[in-house]
């Protein structure tokens, strides 16, 4: 099997990084579950030492990632968060960081409570306008962290603005991908410097493992990730390794349907009598949707958003859906409804939260890929009781 150069993305999905098992012709990767390899010899090897350092189904996976992204190389972490960290780890005391104001809870908790021990600063910003951006930048910024979209009110930020902005500035710019996944955003593409992905959510998209990845494309990071992957050793094993391999594989066709499945039930609770506001960025209704097509020109993915007319509504609605479960979490095949100001965004104060626009009668919505017909009928049902 050969790769041409020009091999599309579902192609590169399936593809990518992954030749025939040398020892048996398994058109499947292995699950090389080992700690060391027997050397031919003093000094002579077959590239692989020790487990943490190289293992050969992570290797694939790794391959496989940068391909996808579009980056040259990858790194595959034990969760998003390491591979948050990862990044972290590239800068140095003093250094300063720019950061999406309603970024995942855990970053911010990495960032806040941790990190600032260290000597770093954070300065959390509305990044969806470039302006407070560019305004946040001082000479001792190093790093924009941004995620697009946000969750769970879905903002987004114009990723080639701010790279144009973090680069003037001498600072990298980082996404978090996980929301929209390579198929629907290439930030790399688009001027960023790295990708960050929990692969937990849409790569692996079976809801069956924890994991992390970083993409880079510059040789300092490229060196600087493979050292730091190595010497602080937050790995992703070879069995989830292999799982994300698998999930990589069908990216392209489910998240065509987690795209159909969001912008249909979207466009039927824009017209619920029971809902008072839908937010998903794909609506002619998103105040960013001009963006959304641009940047996103593949549709916006299955995460969705909407509000009832109070807590109590959303707690009875919540409470009585069938089909759907309610679970934190996202990207995976079945569909999942959560209640951010309680689950997920518990620990954001209440007036940062209604400072982002999330209220308490906010119900969040990650679309599988189930029949839309039974999906509608589940949250029609459910929406009876508001
Ligand atoms: C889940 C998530 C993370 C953290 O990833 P883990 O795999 O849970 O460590 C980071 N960013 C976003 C946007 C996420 O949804």
């Amino acid at each position: 099997m050969k790769l041409s150069d020009h091999a599309r993305f579902s192609t590169v999905c399936i593809h990518a990084g992954q030749e025939p098992d040398p020892a048996t012709g398994a058109i499947i990767t292995p699950i090389y579950a080992t700690s060391t390899y027997v050397q031919e010899e003093l000094g002579k090897h077959k590239g692989f030492e020790y487990g943490r350092t190289q293992n050969p189904t992570r290797l694939t996976l790794e391959k496989n990632l940068a391909a996808i992204e579009g980056g040259r190389a990858a790194f595959a972490f034990a969760s998003g968060m390491s591979a948050t960290s990862a990044i972290a780890a590239r800068l140095s005391q003093g250094d300063h960081v720019v950061v999406t104001d309603n970024t995942y809870g855990g970053t911010f908790r990495l960032f806040d409570k941790v990190l600032t021990r260290y000597g770093l600063t954070f300065s959390y910003v509305d990044t969806s306008d470039p302006a407070l951006v560019e305004a946040a930048m001082t000479p001792k910024t190093k790093l924009v962290f941004i995620e697009t979209p946000t969750n769970p009110v879905l903002r987004l930020t114009d990723i080639a603005a701010v790279a144009e902005i973090a680069h003037r500035h001498g600072a990298l710019l980082s996404v978090d991908n996980t929301f929209a996944s390579p198929c629907l955003q290439k930030p790399l593409a688009l001027g960023a410097d790295l990708v960050m992905h929990s692969t937990t959510k849409y790569l692996n998209g079976h809801s069956d493992s924890i994991g992390g990845a970083v993409i880079a494309k510059r040789d300092e990071d490229i060196e600087w990730l493979r050292f730091i992957q190595n010497s602080a050793g937050a790995i992703l094993s070879p069995f989830d390794s292999w799982l994300v391999l698998r999930g990589t594989k069908t990216l392209p066709v489910r998240m065509a349907q987690h795209t159909a499945n969001g912008l249909a039930l979207a466009q039927f609770l824009e017209t619920h009598p029971k809902v008072t506001k839908v937010i998903y960025p794909g609506l002619p209704s998103h105040p960013q949707h001009a963006l959304a097509r641009r940047q996103m020109p593949n549709g916006c993915g299955g995460m969705l958003s909407f509000e009832v007319a109070t807590f109590e509504h959303a707690r009875r609605v919540l409470n009585q859906f069938k089909l759907m479960s309610l679970a934190e979490s996202l990207g995976g095949v079945e569909t999942l409804v959560c209640h951010p100001s309680t689950m997920t965004h518990a620990s954001v104060p209440p007036e940062r939260r209604a400072l982002i626009g999330l209220s308490d009668s906010l119900i969040r919505i990650s679309a599988g890929i189930e029949d839309i017909e039974d999906l509608k009928e589940d949250l029609d049902q459910a929406l009876r009781h508001a």
